[in-house]
């Protein structure tokens, strides 16, 4: 990248309230049909502007194109029956509804490549695109199939490499794989977890991320973080096996967060997507506020390998916000390149 502290998203962004009910996840569609292929494209080409406008450098779709950052790419796999739902709990903390692995699981044709075709036609700018990572995949489904956590993550690793590789044909520059699950089955990161993960990279040219955070600012989330104390060390537990895995870019949550700076040191010479925007609240960062937090995380991580970022996707909030976020992480990352120049 030839800017310095390359600003850019942890991925979703809100829908419009035209296109999908807003302020919520798993929100049901407003259109169909044609209209609805037409709807997600203009609320793609909405907020393309709306990162452009805020000056963000690395931009993405703001997953316009789906209803989850999971079960939207789940649903176009074989072998996984969405009528057949048992609940389960996901992240080891809340009980959701989930589609059943019912037999082998395929990709029967490329579930974002024209999506990530659209994006790349609209704009020269670096692209980053969100897929969900193995591991988080199997903790969103019911396997009635493989019998296997492992097992299953091998086989969406290798659906997801297949994936990978069109999106980095279709001009993607950046693949960031969601891993929230890697913060919270920390024996199975480390066994197997990271493994998958390098198994979904394996033959990409272009850059890697994996993103690892505390969750949208949904209620399950927010109480879960009250019972983690006063210091959060779950990184603390799979940064070692990160820093020595193939991945180019780890995605953090720091802005808000009892997540102790220093951990950082764990994951020295990885890039890192800090993020410096609390997606749990409404309350908008002021420009000075992502700048203290990029201070602090330059202590421990290269200024040429700084991302600043948002702790996790957006699209719970209101537009307004996201909006008036997407400003300050631009204005915060200016603040830093000025004193870095001066
Ligand atoms: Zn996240």
């Amino acid at each position: 990248m030839s800017i310095l502290l390359p600003t850019s998203t942890a991925g979703s962004l809100p829908k419009p309230s035209w296109l999908a009910e807003p302020e919520t996840i798993w929100s049901a569609w407003r259109l169909e049909g044609e209209a609805l292929i037409e709807g997600k494209q203009d609320a793609l080409r909405v907020w393309l502007h709306e990162q452009q406008q805020a000056g963000i450098d690395i931009v993405s779709d703001g997953e316009q194109t789906r209803q989850h950052f999971v079960t939207t790419f789940i649903e176009h796999l074989d072998g996984v029956d969405f009528t057949q739902r048992e609940t389960v709990k996901i992240r080891d903390r809340y009980d959701a509804s989930v589609p059943t692995v019912v037999g082998a699981v395929s990709r029967k044709n490329p579930v974002f490549v024209d999506d990530a075709k659209f994006l790349r036609q609209n704009t020269t700018q670096p692209i980053k695109w969100a897929l969900p990572g193995p591991m988080t995949m199997v903790d969103t489904l019911y396997d009635a199939h493989y019998k296997s956590r492992e097992q299953l993550a091998w086989e969406f690793a290798v659906i997801l490499n297949q994936e990978a590789r069109e999106l980095e044909a279709a001009g993607v520059d950046i693949i960031q794989f969601d891993e929230p699950s890697f913060n919270v089955f920390f024996d199975e990161v480390n066994d197997w977890g990271i493994a998958a993960l390098e198994r979904a990279v394996e033959g990409l040219n272009c850059e890697t991320a994996v993103h690892i955070c505390y969750g949208y600012g949904i209620k399950a989330n927010t109480d879960w973080k009250k019972t983690l104390g006063s210091e959060w060390r779950q990184y603390e537990e799979v940064f070692p096996k990160l820093q020595q895995s193939s991945l180019d870019i780890i995605s953090l949550e720091c802005q808000n967060s009892h997540v102790p700076i220093d951990l950082l040191e764990l994951i020295r010479g990885k890039k890192i997507m800090l993020g410096a925007i609390d997606v749990a609240t409404n309350t908008i960062e002021t420009p000075e506020e992502v700048a203290a937090t990029l201070r602090k995380a330059l202590q421990f991580v290269d200024v040429d390998k700084l991302y600043p970022s948002t702790n996790c996707g957006m699209a719970p909030l209101a537009r307004e916000v996201a909006r008036g976020k997407l400003n300050a992480l631009s204005a915060g990352a200016e603040i830093i390149r000025r004193e870095l120049k001066a």
